[in-house]
């Protein structure tokens, strides 16, 4: 299989986004991470992208449910059961041709010391990159979407990398953090995250612990970028004040807030 029947195929299989990086530009890279400690003889990198449904962000937005929503449609459901089908099932194409492919997620470690680095091999993919709040943003989705991967011994040709231009002029995912955790250097205190109770979501499995996703950064930033990507729709996502919590739960905004707007206890981070 060449680039482009690998893609027609992963699109054909329900990817929103397929990219490809030759294996060379994770020359460099911190060893864990690495394609070739995971999987030595990988010549590409082939990166699926799902994209999270605005909906399935709408029960923590609005403070009413967070797991049926976002949990399940946005995360756990998403990437398990269709993303890592889509994956697997293109996995299988290949393999049929000869050629070795390991699939492999985002969000779970491997249990081994291999820590896969999905923005970096989104980013090499020529998929979007990196943004001034962590999230990494395409031009199609924003932050909303999660990815997973192939590692193949096909020699594949890739897709240029891009670079986004969302946050010149942009500091809404800044200002919408309750617990102040972006630091004036550009780096995030994780440990506020891990504790949020505004939408972040406890992922142990994660490099970074935390599913930001959901949380009132990411929200902001959706809403900042509704007009700029090209997933668009015909009203705005934002339809109440925004609620917000502190970090014992507190109210801390005279906004929306219906008394389910707390996130359950399991999902507090701690
Ligand atoms: S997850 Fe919570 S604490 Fe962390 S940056 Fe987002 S809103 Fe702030
Ligand atoms: S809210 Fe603005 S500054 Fe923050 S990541 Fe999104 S586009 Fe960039």
């Amino acid at each position: 299989m060449n680039s482009a029947e690998i893609k027609d195929a992963a699109r054909s299989l329900g990817a929103d986004l397929v990219g490809i990086a030759p294996v060379e530009r994770f020359n460099g890279m911190p060893e864990a991470s690495d394609p070739r400690t995971f999987a030595p003889g990988t010549r590409s990198v082939i990166v699926i992208g799902y994209r999270i449904v605005r909906g399935a962000l709408r029960g923590v937005e609005e403070g009413t449910s967070f797991f049926n929503t976002y949990g399940f449609f946005g995360s756990e459901h998403m990437e398990k059961m269709y993303m890592s089908r889509t994956v697997y099932d293109l996995a299988c194409r290949i393999e049929n041709c000869g050629a070795e492919a390991s699939p492999v997620l985002s969000t779970h470690s491997s249990g081994n010391g291999f820590v896969p680095d999905f923005k970096a091999y989104a980013h090499a993919a020529g998929l979007g990159s990196v943004g001034k709040g962590g999230f990494f943003l395409t031009p199609e989705y924003g932050h909303r979407q999660r990815f997973g991967f192939i590692f193949t011994s096909l020699e594949l040709e890739g897709d240029e990398v891009i670079e986004c231009d969302f946050c010149r002029d942009c500091d809404a995912c800044l200002k919408a953090c309750p617990l102040g955790a972006y630091n004036e250097d550009g780096t995030l205190n994780l440990t506020l995250c891990r504790q949020c109770q505004n939408g972040a979501f406890d992922k142990p499995e994660q490099p970074e612990k935390v599913d930001r996703c959901a949380a009132a950064c990411a929200r902001a930033c959706m809403v900042a970028l509704e007009d700029k990507i090209g997933n668009r729709f015909e009203n705005k996502f934002r339809k109440r004040s925004v609620w917000e919590r502190g970090l014992h739960g507190e109210a801390l905004s005279s906004g929306n807030q219906f008394t389910g707007g707390r996130c359950p206890k399991k999902f507090e981070g701690k």
